[in-house]
């Protein structure tokens, strides 16, 4: 039978070990106290679950989270001013958005607005660039990645050096960082989308798969190569009568066509989304320590404010 990878038992490890180093730097430091800002815009009720689930776990290892709730209609200047008071503020050490932000608003610009040494969820341009460059040094890498990359390296018999790894999905929180990682860690990657052409002609080449398209039932057993490292990220959710919610949550991979050939296999729930919070408060430590020690960056310099030519 395939190995499942599961991510709750090792985020649970990695949250436990923050908590201790925590009470250890806070016993050396009294004012250590770790805090993180999020920002929602509007009411999303998945992304207030997704909120909910980070304030549980900040709860379990001693970081505070302080939720600033914007409303649906907020404009970008006011969201960009309360990200501003965030920067400058000395309490705060990693500040999220949470994504995704009504149409109106740009993800690019607001994300981006965010000080690199407090950018928790790795996504501002010098963060990101950071992690793109050969010899890069980014303060936090993203969340999600990262806990795959974390999990990867959890089974001793999972190697990646040299193997063939294929991403389905090139979004900037998931796909794109994640290839970068698998290829800084010495694999060959194969980036897929949805206008790659023939892909199951691809997935068989991959000894390592990660699904992050978000398509329910997308990935079918018989595309994928013997003794393949599968890595589900999708969180879609299906029809299911027998529940009483009447739907089911489900990966992207079709699970009832998966056969006892591939190696390794990470559960939707129980796999990449627990792992996804353990990075994000590993990030909050980070940020926290590095405050601590006086390791802050700012490299922006204010531009001067153009001349109204009207
Ligand atoms: P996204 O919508 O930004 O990106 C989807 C990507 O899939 C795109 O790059 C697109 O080109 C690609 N795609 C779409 N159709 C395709 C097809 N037919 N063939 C190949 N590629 C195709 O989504 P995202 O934010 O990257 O998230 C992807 C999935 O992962 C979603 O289900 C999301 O809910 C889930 N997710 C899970 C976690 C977690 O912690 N488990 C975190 C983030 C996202």
């Amino acid at each position: 039978h395939y190995h499942l990878l599961r991510g709750t038992a090792l985020s649970k490890s990695i949250v436990d070990q923050i908590k201790t180093n925590v009470v250890t730097l806070k016993r050396k430091y009294p004012d250590f106290s770790p805090t993180l800002k999020i920002i929602q815009v509007g009411n999303k009720s998945d992304s207030s679950t997704y909120i909910r689930m980070k304030q549980r776990a900040s709860k379990s290892c001693l970081i505070t989270t302080i939720v600033e709730k914007l409303p649906l209609n907020v404009s970008e200047d006011e969201v960009l001013a309360r990200i501003e008071e965030s920067n400058s503020d000395s309490a705060i050490d990693g500040i999220i958005v949470q994504l995704p932000l009504p149409k109106l608003l740009n993800e690019q610009t607001i994300t981006d607005a965010i000080l690199p040494s407090k950018d928790v969820d790795g996504l501002t341009v010098f963060n990101s660039g950071q992690l793109a460059k050969r010899g890069g040094h980014p303060f936090f890498l993203p969340c999600t990645p990262n806990g795959i990359m974390e999990l990867l390296r959890s089974d001793p018999n999972i190697i990646v050096e040299g193997k063939v790894a294929l991403v389905i999905g090139r979004s900037d929180i998931v796909g794109n960082p994640l290839a970068t990682m698998l290829r800084k860690e010495n694999a060959t990657i194969i980036s897929c989308h949805s206008k790659t052409k023939n892909i199951e002609r691809l997935i068989k080449l991959a000894d390592i798969l990660v699904s992050a398209c978000g398509i329910p039932n997308f990935v079918k057993g018989e595309w994928l190569k013997k003794d393949a490292v599968i890595i589900d990220v999708g969180i879609n959710y299906v029809k299911d009568k027998s529940k009483k919610s009447k739907r089911k949550l489900v990966g992207d991979v079709d699970i009832a066509s998966v056969k006892n050939t591939i190696g390794f296999l990470t559960p939707v729930p129980g796999g990449v989304g627990p792992m996804t919070v353990a990075s994000l408060m590993n990030n909050v430590f980070i940020a926290a320590k590095n405050s601590i020690a006086g390791k802050t960056f700012h490299p922006y310099i204010s531009p001067l404010p153009l001349p109204n030519l009207e």
